[in-house]
């Protein structure tokens, strides 16, 4: 079983990857954001509960969104492995998907992280909401507050990782194929 955690800020580009790679290598996709955004949608507690921070740039608590990670990952016992996509997001979270994998007698093989600058990232954003109906892509304040809960909450999952070996950075720059080639390397190493 292959497990990657696929990192990055807001706007890295880990959707479009994700899409590609779980194709590619038979993984299933969980991203924490499509999630909310489903129950959002459906008009979930979960969804009411999740919209009232992602409205405001902010994480959504730990415990909420565990559950529902563990949650996604129950619905696929058959699986050959996860692409994890917006989770971990914070160390809480990290510690508990390494208890999970754990009961599941498997592992994260690896973080996986598109680096790509501030910069680049608002303007990708600001760009993305121009179509995606994602009200915390139209708002730069919003897009912005996203960026600085990263560098507060999860930049530091770097470093979790690459205490335990687990950490490869990648260009985020450049076209999707390209991308894709370049996390593929790291990917057919594990
Ligand atoms: P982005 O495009 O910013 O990477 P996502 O689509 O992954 O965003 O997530 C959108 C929003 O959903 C986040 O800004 C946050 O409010 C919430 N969210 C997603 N994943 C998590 C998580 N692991 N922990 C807490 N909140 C989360």
């Amino acid at each position: 079983m292959k497990n990657i955690v696929l990192f990055g800020p807001p706007g890295a580009g880990k959707g479009t990857q994700a899409d590609v790679l779980k194709e590619k290598y038979q993984l299933v996709h969980i991203s924490t954001g499509d999630v909310f955004r489903f129950n959002i949608r459906n008009a979930t507690e979960l969804g009411t509960l999740a919209k009232s921070y992602m409205d405001k740039g902010h994480l959504v608590p730990d415990e909420v969104t565990i559950n529902m990670l563990n949650a996604e990952v129950e619905k696929n016992p058959d699986a050959n492995g996860f692409i994890f996509d917006g989770f971990p997001r914070t160390k809480a979270q990290a510690k508990a998907l390494a208890q999970l994998m754990d009961e599941k007698k498997s592992q994260i093989n690896a973080m996986v992280a598109l680096e790509v600058d501030d910069e680049v990232l608002v303007e990708r954003l600001l760009e993305r909401g121009k179509s995606s109906g994602r009200p915390d892509d139209a708002n730069e304040e919003v897009i912005r507050e996203r960026i600085a809960e990263y560098y507060r909450k999860t930049d530091i999952l770097k470093e979790f990782y690459q205490a335990q070996d687990k950490y490869f950075g990648v260009d985020g720059v450049g076209s999707i194929d390209e991308i894709t080639e370049r996390l593929s390397n790291v990917i057919d190493t594990l």
